[in-house]
């Protein structure tokens, strides 16, 4: 559950700074509030991982957007050509299905329990509250605010 004061610019804000080495200026949070602890969590593991590595002037975030309900975030190798080594590609794809397995859980809205559901053809990753409130947005015509309290 997200604090009642939470304030997503200010922790976007944050984000940026800590994770300036990976985390491009113009790379977007295209999702919801209740994933954005994963991606604080992810950022710092990938983090780890480049530097281990030695790749962590070599690596970026491409991109972090929601996926067929899942949160994905692309990190790649900044020179087109380059690939990661095998030991190093490996780890990415371990942290790849952690970010995709642990959104699968999340509620994309709030951070608590949830699961991904077909919305009128959309999946999401949604808690029974949210679910609920999304459902009656699309039985009244989608109008209005989908996500209220
Ligand atoms: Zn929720």
């Amino acid at each position: 559950m997200l604090p009642k004061n939470f304030d997503r610019e200010t922790f976007i804000a944050q984000l940026r700074q800590e994770h300036s080495r990976i985390l491009p200026p113009h790379v977007e949070f295209a999702v919801e509030d209740g994933w954005l602890q994963l991606i604080a969590d992810r950022l710092r593991d990938a983090e780890t991982i480049l530097e281990k590595h030695g790749w962590i002037n070599r690596a970026g975030i491409r991109q972090i957007k929601e996926k067929f309900g899942e949160l994905r975030i692309y990190i790649r190798p900044r020179t087109e050509d380059e690939s990661y080594p095998d030991e190093l590609a490996a780890e990415m794809e371990g942290l790849r299905r952690v970010v995709a397995d642990n959104s699968a859980y999340t509620c994309e809205i709030c951070g608590d329990l949830g699961e991904i559901g077909n919305f009128g053809g959309y999946y999401q990753c949604l808690c029974p509250r949210h679910a609920d409130q999304r459902r009656a947005w699309i039985a009244r015509g989608r109008e209005g605010d989908i996500f209220h309290d």
